[in-house]
């Protein structure tokens, strides 16, 4: 398995995440996506977009504001209880979360600090949400908080929405977007930062059939993933147990993943029951309820929510796309992305700086259908290479030949094997190839 340190290496010398302000010295816990890493991230949201929301009929999207009404974040208990209770060392100042210090540590009456052996404070609550001020006073008026999930505004716009949408309950809300969590201690690259995205859906259901759909939803959310091409041995899932439970919770399942650190939440499922609702009726004063026609029930809906990391996903997909193989007395390092998710599909060289313009052409006609990357600096061994750590599956070489035969050479990025294809084939090879 891929070492961190050469994965986040990789990442940053290929174009897929860096440290965010780098030239300042970086600021801990916030990333940068670039130019390959942004077309990872964006076909892991279209990929669940498609699945979540357009080729179903029963979910419907939404992209709600980062910042709410700060009551929101009273009715969803965050301003009274979103913390980690922390420990600061008095002698090198370090701060951590009371839940990493080892049991050993734990043991002795005042702590004993990881870092130095200093003595720790006692653990004190520390809220996670990021505060700022809207408007022109800073007060108590005038403070709110940046999100720290996104699901909240689909609950208090879960009226609107149904009404708008003609949709009748059981049937889901979903939204990809920002959220911040002032984390105490950020850490494992991507995994745990303090800037982070998610992708949320919240299926409103009868309160007798939450357990039915939360079943259904566990099985279609591991599905998803293992439609993402990660290796299926890698995934698992952890139902929690009752006493993990929140107390308003029926049940909650994570799916998580193996990553080099150990097997971590990817995404949490979960039968949240009436509470979400409920509360923002009391806090709101404002009527949430269902009325059902057929039945001539009212009721408050229960909730079936599934909650995923963009940047966790991604993290999962490089650290699963990693490999190395020996050729001829050198390593090569690949990125074993499943086609349908490598960030750039065909990369197009000209064998030589003459034969540049023509094989821009057949570039341009690719990118139409296909991400492609034209690339005609360095020998063709160096863009191979430079291509099997992005991930790319296919590089097309335009050669000497290619002017009189109209044919190009199609190089396989896991075989290396080399197909001879014409010209005015390549677009129909390539929908074959990239077929699901
Ligand atoms: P953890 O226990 O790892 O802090 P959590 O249980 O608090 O996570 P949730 O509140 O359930 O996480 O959030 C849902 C999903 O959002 C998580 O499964 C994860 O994929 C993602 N997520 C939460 N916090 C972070 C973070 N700090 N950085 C990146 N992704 C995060």
């Amino acid at each position: 398995m891929v070492d961190m340190d050469t994965l986040v290496s990789l990442c940053k010398r290929r174009g897929f995440i860096f440290q965010s302000s780098e030239i300042y010295g970086g600021i801990n816990g916030f990333w940068d996506f670039g130019p390959v890493g942004i077309e990872l991230k964006n076909r892991v949201k279209n990929s669940w977009w498609q699945r979540m929301v357009r080729v179903r009929d029963d979910v419907v999207g939404l992209d709600t504001s980062i910042i709410a009404h700060p009551q929101t974040w009273v009715a969803s208990g965050h301003v009274a209880s979103f913390n980690d209770p922390m420990v600061d060392c008095k002698a090198c100042k370090h701060r951590f979360r009371a839940d990493d210090i080892p049991k050993s540590a734990k043991g002795h009456p005042e702590g004993t600090c990881p870092e130095c052996g200093g003595e720790l404070t006692a653990a004190r609550e520390f809220n996670l949400m990021f505060q700022t001020h809207v408007g022109a006073t800073t007060d108590s008026a005038s403070l709110a908080y940046l999100r720290p999930e996104t699901c909240q505004s689909i609950f208090t716009q879960f009226k609107t929405v149904q009404i708008v949408s003609r949709k009748k309950i059981p049937f889901g809300i979903a939204q990809i977007g920002k959220a911040f969590r002032n984390e105490i201690t950020p850490r494992n690259f991507i995994f745990r930062s303090r800037e982070f995205e998610q992708m949320e859906m919240e299926f409103f259901c009868h309160p007798d059939e939450s357990t039915k759909w939360f079943e259904y939803w566990v099985n279609e959310r591991a599905d998803w993933f293992r439609s993402l091409g990660i290796k299926p041995e890698k995934l698992r899932l952890r139902p929690h147990r009752h006493s993990e439970l929140a107390h308003y919770a029926k049940a909650c399942t994570d799916v998580e993943y193996e990553m080099p650190f150990g097997f971590s939440e990817m995404e949490g499922i979960a039968d949240r029951s009436t509470y979400d609702l409920t509360q923002h009726m009391n806090t709101s004063g404002k009527d949430l309820t269902y009325y059902n026609d057929a039945t001539k029930e009212r009721f408050t809906p229960a909730v079936v929510e599934t909650s995923v990391g963009v940047d966790r996903t991604c993290l999962a997909i490089l650290a699963d796309a990693y490999r190395e193989e020996e050729v001829k007395g050198e390593t090569r390092v690949i990125m074993g992305f499943a086609p349908h998710m490598a960030p750039i599909q065909v990369a197009v060289f000209p064998l030589s700086g003459k034969l540049s313009e023509t094989a821009m052409n057949i570039h341009n006609d690719i990118k139409k259908n296909f991400a492609s990357d034209f690339d005609d600096a360095g020998s063709i061994g160096k863009r191979y290479r430079r291509h099997d750590e992005i991930g790319t599956p296919y590089c097309v070489t335009y050669d000497f030949e290619s002017g009189n035969d109209h044919a190009v050479t199609v190089r396989n990025r896991d075989t290396m094997a080399q197909d001879r294809i014409g010209v005015d084939k390549l677009v129909e090879y390539f929908n074959e190839k990239f077929k699901r």
